[in-house]
Parts: C-alpha cells; sequence; structure tokens
C-alpha cells in the first residue's frame, strides 16, 4: 500500500533526525509552555481582581500571539475583563433567553411536590445500593493506605443509585410515539396546538405523528411536557423530558442540582458533590456519570456554549465539556464574551438578591474556586497541545501530528454495547441532529 511505504518512510525519517531533535524540542517546549503558562497565570490574576473592574478600558488587549503551535484558543482563552451590559438587538435576546432558561431549576423548588416525587422512587433499594457502593468505595481508599479519600461518598453514591434505576427501569426514551391503536411505528405530520388539559399539564408544543398502517392511520399526539412532575406520570420523552425530570429527582434526594443548557441542543444534569466539592456531570439518558468529555471526544461534538444554572447561580461552564478547544470548540458568536459575562453576573445577582451575606460569601467563594477548575482544565490543554509536538515536527515546520489522548479513552468508557444504537436512534449522532424543532422553539428538546 502506498500509504504504508509512505508511512515506514516517515516514521525512518523521524528515527535518523531523532537524537538531534530531542535536545531542540526539550527545549522548545519548556520556553513554549513557560510563556503560556505566564500568560495564562497573568491574565487569571488579573481578572481574578478584576471587580470592581480595574482602570484599564483605553488599552486594548494584545492581539493573540499567531505562532502556529499550538491552536489558538480564541473565545475560551481569552476572557475579557469588564463585563459589559447587552446593548445591541442580538445580545438582548440572547440575555432574554438565557434568563428564562434559568428558571427551570426554580420550578423544582416545591417542597410539597418535591416529597411527593420521592414516592414513585424505590428509595430504600436506592439507598441500600448507595450504602453498599460507598462502603466499597472506603474499603477499596482504606486498601491503597491511610490518608487515601474514598473516591465518592455516600449522597454522590445515592444519586448514581438514582441514575441507573432511572436509566433502566423508570423512564423511556420516544422519537416517534407508538399508535396507541396497533402499536405500528408512526410517522411525524409536524405540529398540534395543544389541548386545554396538555396546556394545563405544561405542554406547550404537541408534536402529531400518524400510524404508518394505512388501513389505521390514527394519529398519535405527542405533548412536550415541561412540567418534572407530570413527567413523573409521563415517563418518556427526548434529553429535555430526560434531564428536567432526573434533575428534579436528584433535587428530591437533597442534592444541590444544575440544569445545564447546551447551545447545541442538549441538556443534562450536574450535581454538587460535597465529597469531592465540585460539580458533578450526570447524563441521565447516557446514565453517564462526571464523563464532561462524553459529548466531545466520545460522540464528535463540536460545542460553542454549556451554560449551568441552578436556584442559586449560573456559570459558564463549557470549559469542563470542551477540553481540546482547537478540535471541538465552536464560535461563541451568539454574544460578546463580554457581555455574557454581564448576564452571568446578572443571574447569580438575582437569584441570590434574598440571601444573607454570610451565604452570598460561600457562593462566591464556590465560584472563584469552580473558575480555577475550569481554568485548570485550559491549561492541562495546552500543555498536552504542547507536549504533543514532536521533534520532527520542529526541524520540518510541520503542525503538531496527533498522537491518542489518553484522556479521549476516558470518555469513551463506561459506553455499553449497543449504545452506538442507542445513540442513533436518539438522533444524537455527533453533528447534524436531526430532531424535528420548530425555529421559535429556542429551548432544547
Ligand atoms: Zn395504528
Amino acid at each position: 500500500m502506498e500509504h504504508s511505504h509512505a508511512a515506514q518512510r516517515e516514521a525512518s525519517a523521524a528515527m535518523d533526525t531523532d537524537k538531534l531533535a530531542q535536545e531542540m524540542t526539550e527545549r522548545f517546549r519548556q520556553v513554549l509552555s513557560t510563556k503560556r503558562m505566564n500568560e495564562l497565570t497573568s491574565r487569571s490574576v488579573q481578572s481574578r481582581s478584576s471587580s470592581p473592574a480595574p482602570r484599564d478600558f483605553g488599552t486594548p488587549q494584545p492581539p493573540p500571539a499567531h505562532n502556529a503551535l499550538p491552536p489558538s484558543y480564541s473565545s475560551l482563552r481569552n476572557i475579557p475583563l469588564v463585563p459589559q451590559p447587552p446593548q445591541d438587538a442580538r445580545s438582548v435576546r440572547f440575555k432574554n433567553m438565557l434568563h428564562s432558561l434559568s428558571n427551570m431549576p426554580i420550578r423544582w423548588e416545591n417542597p410539597g411536590l418535591l416529597d411527593e416525587a420521592l414516592r414513585v422512587v424505590p428509595l430504600e433499594q436506592i439507598y441500600n445500593e448507595a450504602e453498599e457502593e460507598s462502603q466499597i468505595l472506603q474499603a477499596e481508599a482504606e486498601s491503597l493506605g491511610t490518608g487515601k479519600k474514598a473516591a465518592w461518598g455516600y449522597q454522590d453514591c445515592v444519586i448514581r443509585a438514582l441514575l441507573r434505576w432511572f436509566k433502566r427501569s423508570f423512564f423511556t426514551w420516544v422519537n416517534n410515539p407508538p399508535c396507541s391503536r396497533c402499536y405500528s411505528p408512526t410517522i411525524g405530520v409536524g405540529m398540534a396546538a395543544p389541548l386545554p388539559d396538555e396546556q394545563a399539564r405544561g405542554a406547550n408544543q404537541v408534536e402529531l405523528y400518524k400510524c404508518s398502517v394505512e388501513q389505521c392511520g390514527a394519529y398519535e399526539r405527542y405533548p412536550r411536557y415541561n412540567d418534572a412532575f407530570v413527567l413523573l406520570q409521563t415517563r418518556r420523552g427526548r434529553c429535555g423530558e430526560w434531564a428536567n425530570c432526573f434533575s428534579m429527582l436528584c433535587r428530591a434526594v437533597g442534592s444541590r442540582v444544575r440544569w445545564v443548557w447546551n447551545s447545541e441542543d442538549h441538556v443534562w444534569t450536574e450535581v454538587y458533590s460535597v465529597h469531592r466539592k465540585r460539580w458533578v456531570h450526570v447524563d441521565a439518558c447516557e446514565e453517564a456519570w462526571d464523563k464532561p468529555r462524553l459529548y466531545t471526544e466520545g460522540w464528535g461534538k463540536k460545542l460553542a456554549y454549556c451554560i449551568a444554572f441552578s436556584v442559586d447561580g449560573a456559570m459558564d461552564v463549557t470549559r469542563r465539556y470542551i477540553r481540546n478547544p482547537s478540535k471541538y470548540s465552536l464560535e461563541r458568536n451568539r454574544v460578546p464574551e463580554a457581555v455574557l459575562l454581564h448576564i452571568m453576573d446578572e443571574i447569580r445577582a438575582m437569584r441570590r438578591s434574598n440571601m444573607s451575606k454570610q451565604d452570598k460569601f460561600r457562593l462566591e467563594g464556590e465560584d472563584m474556586r469552580e473558575n480555577r477548575e475550569l481554568r485548570g482544565y485550559v491549561i492541562s490543554s495546552i500543555a498536552h497541545d504542547v507536549s504533543k509536538i514532536s521533534a520532527d515536527d520542529i526541524l520540518n515546520g510541520r503542525s503538531s501530528r496527533s498522537r491518542p489522548d489518553p484522556d479521549a479513552q476516558k470518555a469513551l468508557e463506561g459506553r455499553t454495547s449497543g449504545s452506538n444504537e442507542w445513540i442513533r436512534a436518539r438522533g444524537e449522532g455527533g453533528r447534524g441532529t436531526s430532531n424535528q424543532r420548530s425555529p421559535h422553539d429556542q429551548h432544547p428538546r
């Protein structure tokens, strides 16, 4: 094969120059990584001290360096220092949309309904499983020596057990509802106006399907319920319904929870791990726990925005989900970055307006810690890119040859066999999601 000859030639050429290049590479790596780290550190120091805004309005930021390697991190890295209120109509629309999305977790804050919700959950089974798993994790940690902490705490294990139950025995994925007269598959024929009782239960949209069997021809309605408590009864939907209902149940069992909206038409959950002191990615549709790289490295999707909303805050968590921005980042052009910062500040302030000083202070500390965590992902991604540059590439002035990313493998772990079919069935396979969707509906399905 021509291709393998070429590869062989390339490999032997690389070996010849290996010794000579090795030293150069090392030096180059050091220079480059020191430079990048310095740049990042100085930026992060600036931005940490940036409220109130530093007096540098007149000094434009220097343009990003245009070295060929590593690739630029555009919007994800060049975080502007000063939040700016939205000015143009487009920015105002985006702001209004985020404000409206941010209401989702508020709708779960109903103690009576949350208690009621727990009646459909096999609590004893879930608590037993959690107890058992947390004991195993504890024992594992102890066997590794003193000072080792269990991977997850008890409450994390409660959510893990809830997740298994939810996906395996409770909720059903429905693209096209089957015909309720003859159980045959149906074909989408558009949207219908919600009936009064559908509307009363929170369905603003109803999809209409027709039985594929000609003699039957029955119509099937698929109301898209937006109310997590109604979903406890309907127990079906696409990712919107899954994330809504599952997140509410996480709340019901006492976890702090976030609803994460993604601009590429997906939603999922984050729960706060008190044990790990950080937010953990949870995707009920995928039974995925702490696999934030699933969408990019796992599915090959490109993402622009991932915004997390909770009852007491809002956070742009995109950097948690895109660890390799040069490969998986979509252009963030919905709003200038400075405006997005402003909108996030605004939503946070609104959520916290009635809180005590101490609570606000605690949450601000948490936000800062999370920002540091998210910045850390960018730094390690840059470090990883730098370490991928081979001597050969430097000598020949080529761009980096890609090597397998060990962490990318992690993103794929835990995908059961058959999960490819699952993804295909859901129409979530990478780009080009083909869900029927009305252009006016900004909300994910
Ligand atoms: Zn039928």
